[in-house]
C-alpha cells in the first residue's frame, strides 16, 4: 500500500506540482529551491531551499525553510 502526499493550492484547492529548480549567481552561490507550484495560478508555496557557496577552501551548505534546518559544512 503506497501514499502520497497532496498539497493544495490554497486559493484553487487544485493538485500543486512539485518543483525543483537550481539558480546560480554570478558570486559562485548555488541555490536550489524546491517548491510547489500550482498548474492553475501559478501560486508558488517554497517547501526547502539550499545554498551551497564554493568560495577558495570553503563549502558552505544552508538548508532552510520547512524545519528550520541549518547545516553548514567548512574548511572541506
Ligand atoms: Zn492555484
Amino acid at each position: 500500500m503506497s501514499s502520497r502526499v497532496r498539497v493544495l493550492c490554497p486559493r484553487c484547492k487544485v493538485d500543486m506540482d512539485y518543483i525543483s529548480e537550481t539558480v546560480k549567481s554570478n558570486s559562485g552561490i548555488k541555490q536550489l529551491f524546491r517548491y510547489y507550484r500550482c498548474p492553475a495560478c501559478s501560486y508558488r508555496l517554497l517547501d526547502e531551499k539550499l545554498s551551497v557557496n564554493v568560495n577558495g577552501e570553503s563549502l558552505i551548505i544552508v538548508f532552510s525553510m520547512g524545519s528550520k534546518r541549518l547545516l553548514v559544512i567548512e574548511n572541506l
